[in-house]
């Protein structure tokens, strides 16, 4: 099973998330696929606007981040576990580096999101990655084992499952993705390290998906990496053409019909 989630950011107002999911659910519809689980994360407050539109297409929706906070309550500016999922929301992306970096999030929070979208059933999509000091100074591998067990060590597993995404943060938005062969290599080793705290079954459930700069061109020498379960994809899914041919490169080369 392949996962290709797209990431909308902050890059669409309501409209235009109305209007591309719209769109969305059309060319998916011309070639579904059983063997692909699409996700599109948009913004919170467009969330029931692209809810509306993707109802019944087989394409789920994930939210960007939730509050710390398990319960409703007195958290400004922030968006519960509860009502991403009354929005429709089944997935959720977690430390995000953006998240990271701008709002000061941290593996231990993390930690905590990942417990509190368990409670309320949603789909984490914990996002790990180093940043081109790390990467330079050697450091890539000892900062996402670092970053994995910051995260998961002594953590019971995700009940409604489990995806990591490998994101080097200097890849994302930059135009530079990483090696398709040193993501394969990446992801070998997350899929490792989750082995010690979920027993290696639980690691092989697990999706580990590659987020940095994916786009169209790009997109089928990841996926044809074995450990490659899917993409996280920023903003290429967010304008039409592109998105348009993500999509139709998946379902020509991806894709297992309905029987
Ligand atoms: C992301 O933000 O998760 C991402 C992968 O962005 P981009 O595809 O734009 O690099």
């Amino acid at each position: 099973m392949y996962t290709i989630i797209a990431n909308w950011k902050m890059y669409l107002s309501i409209r235009d998330s109305r209007e591309l999911a719209a769109k969305l659910v059309t060319w998916w519809k011309e070639t579904p696929c059983v063997n692909v689980n699409v996700v599109v994360c948009p913004s919170d407050i467009a969330m029931r606007d692209v809810a509306d539109q993707v109802l019944g297409s087989g394409i789920k929706l994930g939210g960007q981040s939730l509050s710390l906070s398990a319960g409703l309550g007195a958290f400004t500016g922030q968006s519960a576990a509860q009502q991403l999922q009354e929005a429709g929301a089944e997935y959720v992306i977690l430390g995000h580096s953006e998240q990271r970096r701008f709002l000061g999030v941290t593996d231990r929070m993390v930690r905590q999101q990942v417990q509190v979208a368990m409670q309320h059933r949603l789909h984490p999509v914990v996002c790990v990655g180093e940043t081109d000091e790390e990467r330079k100074a050697g450091r890539a591998d000892a900062v996402v084992v670092s970053q994995l067990h910051a995260i998961f060590e002594q953590l019971s597993w995700p009940t409604n499952g489990l995806s990591v995404a490998y994101e080097p943060v200097w890849a994302i938005g930059s135009g530079k993705p990483v090696e398709p062969k040193e993501a394969q290599r990446m992801h070998i080793l997350i899929k490792h390290t989750l082995q010690e705290f979920f027993g290696s079954v639980r690691a092989q459930d697990t999706s580990v998906l590659y987020g940095g700069s994916v786009n169209p061109e790009n997109m089928g020498s990841f996926l044809q990496e074995k450990a490659v379960s899917g993409l996280l994809v920023g903003s290429a899914s967010t304008k039409p053409e592109t998105l348009r041919a993500l999509i139709t490169g998946i379902q020509n080369d991806f894709c297992k019909r309905p029987l």
